[in-house]
């Protein structure tokens, strides 16, 4: 058993199983029900985490008023606002219920797509062909596992969808910026290793939070309520058919909003949330916790109760970009603890930090020469990558070690200094010799360490953004229970949706994680407000 699963598992709290007899219910996050290891042979269940037991049904007598509607959307974040507003668009009366007391924006706001008309405008290519590229390596950062039918949704209505959106976000002098783009002349995605296609249009954090107002703002105005301080607790389900939902709202009392066509799952991710984190990432459940602290994973919860299947595991965890060394991840040399280089060095940001992940201590050190700011136009335009002096300057004010030799260096970086020397000797002769033949770095990313000064950045392991597993569902967003039967009533969007990433978060495609949330939260409202 590694160190960090042994770590994520001495934090459990096992209540014996006479406490599940009992009807006990823990709080999600806090407790782990049934067998734990100190009864492991005593009995005949197996170990439950206190989230996988179904709470008992809140008695309508608890409920102190109903409110009908055709549709109901459950979070108002990336998904459920696009969700919201396009249901009611549609004709239908809209409910969408937050458990915030406003809107607040989750994330970062690049919203990756592909091939919309503001991307043309910014000089970029987008043929079938190269949509088609994308694809085929979104599916090999997933292993393969991946739905692509849910990607397809995302690939051929995002394009109208960001028109739909740009509509609303131009009159209000958003201005959307191209991330990573243009890329420097000798940049050619055909000879990258990790290729890179420039999806993402990015917004600051306060523009972001406008652009979901806006959204929110018109639905508002055609009708839709929304419900603010209102925690979705439990989905009604009438037969197969789920026909709404029972919420608790800061008061302590209950609503029940009846659902006539059908409720969306849009709650996001579960990357707060301790025991989901052990059960589906446990490769990156040392990490303890997401940035967002309403990520409990409610939903994913909810649905699990009324028989919706949870994607097979191990999930997608968002883990990029808080760990970067002193020039982002570029392909610079870069070394452990012992001094020892480790990989190649010329991979895309999470990919980058997943190696700096398994080093001893979970860190390591990027080294740089003198000669860095002729070598940034050579470097990949990947997410996490500098390739202009300008941004490069920034990151090695902050965070340089400089030396004049590279025993000096060592010293100063606490490795081995023998180590290190060897190290930089053997890579700058493999530089010489046009071929790495130790870890495979590209050619064209090979650059000598000997001009001094020479200057060291520490990078540590990134942090938890985001968790990317979901439930199953079919092509229309519409859940999956164990058979494999369409829950009626029942859609997903935004991060309840399994099988969009599979294993890891493919940094391939910037802004995916946004892009497919509005899109799939816009293609679910379309399509639940139809009842199809
Ligand atoms: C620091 C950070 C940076 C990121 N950067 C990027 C990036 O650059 N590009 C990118 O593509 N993605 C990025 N992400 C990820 C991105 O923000 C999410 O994937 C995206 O927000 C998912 O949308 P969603 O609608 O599923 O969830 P959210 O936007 O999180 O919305 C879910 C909403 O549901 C509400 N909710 C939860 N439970 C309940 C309940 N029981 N009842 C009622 N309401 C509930 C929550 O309060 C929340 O408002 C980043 C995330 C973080 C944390």
């Amino acid at each position: 058993m590694s160190e960090r699963l042994k770590e994520g598992l001495s934090r459990r709290k096992f209540i014996k199983g006479a406490a599940a007899g009992a009807g006990i219910i823990a709080a999600a996050g806090s407790a782990i029900i049934g067998k734990g290891p100190d009864n492991a042979h005593a009995g005949n269940q197996p170990d439950k985490y206190s989230f996988e037991i179904p709470p008992a049904a809140i008695p309508s007598s608890d409920i102190k008023q109903t409110v009908t509607a055709d549709v109901v959307v459950l979070g108002l974040g990336m998904a459920g606002i696009p969700a919201t507003l396009s249901a009611v668009e549609a004709g239908v009366k809209v409910a969408a219920l937050e458990k915030q007391d406003k809107i607040n924006v989750t994330g970062v706001m690049d919203l990756g797509m592909m091939g919309t008309k503001w991307q043309k405008d910014q000089g970029m290519t987008w043929t079938p062909e190269i949509i088609n590229d994308a694809i085929r390596e979104l599916m090999k950062w997933g292993s393969n596992r991946i739905d692509q039918r849910l990607l397809r949704i995302w690939v051929n209505h995002g394009s109208e969808y960001w028109d739909w959106l740009t509509a609303m976000t131009d009159p209000a002098g958003i201005k959307w910026q191209p991330n990573n783009w243009p890329p420097p002349e000798p940049w050619d995605n055909s000879r990258e290793n990790y290729r890179q296609y420039p999806t993402a249009a990015h917004i600051s954090m306060s523009n972001f939070a406008r652009v979901l107002n806006i959204m929110a703002d018109k639905a508002r105005g055609l009708g839709a309520s929304l419900h603010f301080g209102a925690t979705a607790k439990q989905l009604v389900k009438t037969g197969n058919r789920v026909t709404g939902v029972i919420a608790l709202d800061k008061d302590g009392n209950y609503t029940r909003f009846d659902a006539k066509k059908g409720v969306i799952l849009c709650t996001g991710d579960y990357g707060y949330n301790t025991e989901m984190l052990e059960k589906y990432v446990p490769h990156a459940a040392f990490r303890k916790h997401s940035m967002k602290s309403t990520s409990m994973g409610e939903g994913h919860q909810m649905a699990m109760w009324i028989g919706a299947q949870m994607e097979p595991t191990p999930h997608a965890p968002m883990t990029h970009a808080m760990g970067f060394g002193l020039l982002g991840n570029t392909a610079f040399l870069h070394v452990n603890r012992f001094g020892e280089r480790f990989q190649n060095e010329d991979v895309s940001g999470q990919a980058w930090n997943d190696q700096v992940e398994e080093q001893p201590g979970k860190f390591s050190w990027q080294v740089i020469d003198s000669n860095w700011k002729t070598r940034l136009p050579y470097m990949s335009i990947g997410h996490g990558s500098i390739f202009s002096v300008d941004d490069g300057s920034s990151f090695m004010l902050n965070n340089a070690i400089k030396a004049d030799t590279i025993e000096e260096l060592a010293v100063k970086m606490s490795v081995p200094v023998d180590t290190f020397k060897a190290t930089v000797k053997r890579y700058n002769k493999m530089v010489n010799a046009g071929i790495d033949t130790d870890f495979a770095k590209p050619s064209h990313r090979l650059f000598p360490v000997d001009a001094p000064p020479f200057y060291a950045g520490k990078a540590e392991t990134a942090g938890m953004l985001v968790v990317m597993g979901g439930l199953l569902c079919n092509a229309d967003l519409q859940a999956y229970d164990a058979d494999f039967n369409v829950i009626r009533g029942l859609y997903l969007a935004g991060n309840t949706v399994g099988r969009r990433f599979a294993v890891s978060y493919p940094t391939t495609c910037p802004g995916i994680s946004n892009g497919l949330a509005f899109t799939h939260g816009r293609y679910a409202g379309l399509k639940a407000a139809a009842d199809v």
